[in-house]
């Protein structure tokens, strides 16, 4: 049950519910408390059907409508750097919430949560959704928990994850996959190396393989992706006196949204084709899906060049469900989990406003 003491009121203007959300400290492990009140503000509303989930809470509307699209945030963040409560600079168009979560997201969990009681009757059917743990390991991840226990309530035909984008639309994002290349050769001396076999020296071919590498650029659904293969780490040596008998790189390859993992998998493989390689981690990325109908109204709504989101992020848990989705949230993303983590108040604005109208007009009208 809610915890007594401070209630969110989810009416307030979007600016002040990103500070009361704000101020309810949830760091990983911590979202409790922020989601009992989350959960017992949105209960009154007919218009929802709501369900709690551990920490997840999830808020739809059964309207029958020909579309439903999902709109998630995580109600998490790193942990606290004397940053909290938020505080204030600034007034009107410049003013700025500073503290703990305002970028990362707290920001666009208020324009979420302002507009599931706000919309009564969106033209779209909606599932909002606040999850946990996104900020720690994966296998903790609230999404990815629903997604794996309750497939059917990430259904839709379109998902925008309210993640800090300026305010603007990143689509899809890129997947990740690391690689250790394990060179063996034989241990001897250093006073008598000939006799060992040096595997530190097989590394060169490894290194040289990389940096002669050239990266695609490839357009995927209209946005340009820029892929990346690098050694992020590399270890071997016992001794200042004894030829390495084992050497590892560790590699990283950026894939864009047109390759699957396994495809990823086999385009490393083959460019270390010789060498004894182990795939130790791999994500797929994310089609930005913006041909789709849904999409391109909420580009038109948005306006501005969509660009590609390099990083990963948890679109790719919907995409593995097939359904396309983007980031669009308030907030500058190089200010996540900085300690001077702030968010500008116009952005909270922009994204509520574009959202709303969004889910208030009627397909095809508003376009331009
Ligand atoms: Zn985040």
């Amino acid at each position: 049950m809610a915890s007594r003491g401070v209630f969110l009121d989810l009416t307030a203007d979007p600016v002040d519910l990103t500070r009361q959300l704000v101020d309810i400290e949830s760091v990983s492990g911590n979202e409790g408390p922020l989601a009992d009140r989350i959960e017992a503000a949105l209960r009154p509303y007919g218009h929802l059907e709501v369900i709690r989930d551990g920490n997840v809470i999830i808020a739809r509307t059964n309207l029958g409508r020909a579309e439903r699209v999902v709109i998630a945030g995580h109600i998490d963040t790193v942990p606290v750097a004397g940053n909290l409560p938020s505080w204030t600079t600034g007034s009107g168009d410049a003013l700025i919430i500073w503290g703990r979560g305002t970028c990362d997201m707290k920001g666009g969990v208020a324009v979420q949560l302002s507009l599931a009681v706000a919309l009564t009757e969106p033209v779209r059917d909606v599932t909002w959704i606040c999850y946990d743990n996104e900020e720690v390991e994966a296998d903790l991840n609230g999404l990815g928990r629903i997604g794996r226990e309750h497939p059917d309530y990430l259904a839709g035909s379109f998902g925008i994850l309210c993640e800090p984008s300026n305010a603007r639309i990143e689509g899809g994002c890129q997947g990740t996959l690391r690689a250790e290349i394990r060179l063996t050769g034989q241990a001897a001396h250093s006073a008598r190396s000939w006799r060992g076999h040096n595997a530190i020296h097989d590394a060169a071919e490894v290194l040289r393989r990389l940096a002669s590498y050239q990266p695609r650029e490839p357009v995927v659904d209209g946005l340009t992706y820029h892929e990346g293969l690098n050694a992020v780490g590399i270890t071997g040596g016992i001794a200042g006196n004894v030829i390495p008998d084992s050497c590892t790189v560790t590699v990283n390859y950026r894939f864009a949204p047109d390759l699957d993992s396994s495809q990823a998998a086999a385009h490393v493989r083959q460019v270390f084709t010789g060498f004894d390689l182990v795939i130790t981690d791999l994500a797929p990325g994310a089609r930005p899906g913006l041909e789709l109908p849904a999409a391109a109204e909420f580009c038109s709504v948005v306006g501005g060049t969509p660009q590609a989101k390099l990083g990963w992020t948890d679109v790719a848990r919907f995409s593995e469900l097939g359904v396309p989705a983007v980031n669009f949230g308030p907030g500058d993303p190089s200010k996540a989990h900085a300690d001077d983590e702030c968010c500008p108040a116009a952005d909270v604005v922009a994204c509520h406003a574009a959202l709303l109208r969004w889910l208030s007009e009627p397909a095809g009208a508003g376009s331009g």
